[in-house]
């Protein structure tokens, strides 16, 4: 199974979509939006507006709960 790109432990259970403030089941996600695979735990911190840095085409971004940056 895919691992979370927030933590790298937890399972994938969420296609993020920071673009839309979205999560969706795998494989639901809209097509032309990045989609980060974050589980219930990174979830969490994302609905919390906490600061998260996760890996998405082997890029380092870090979202703040209002929008997203490569760092
Ligand atoms: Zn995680």
């Amino acid at each position: 199974m895919q691992k979370c790109s927030i933590c790298r432990k937890e399972t994938k259970t969420w296609a993020w979509q920071p673009d839309l403030e979205s999560f969706y089941l795998p494989g639901n996600h809209i097509r032309g939006f990045a989609a980060i695979a974050v589980g219930d735990q990174c979830k969490g911190k994302i609905d919390n507006k906490e600061v998260v840095n996760f890996t998405h085409k082997k890029q380092r971004f870090q979202s703040n709960g209002n929008g997203w940056e490569l760092i």
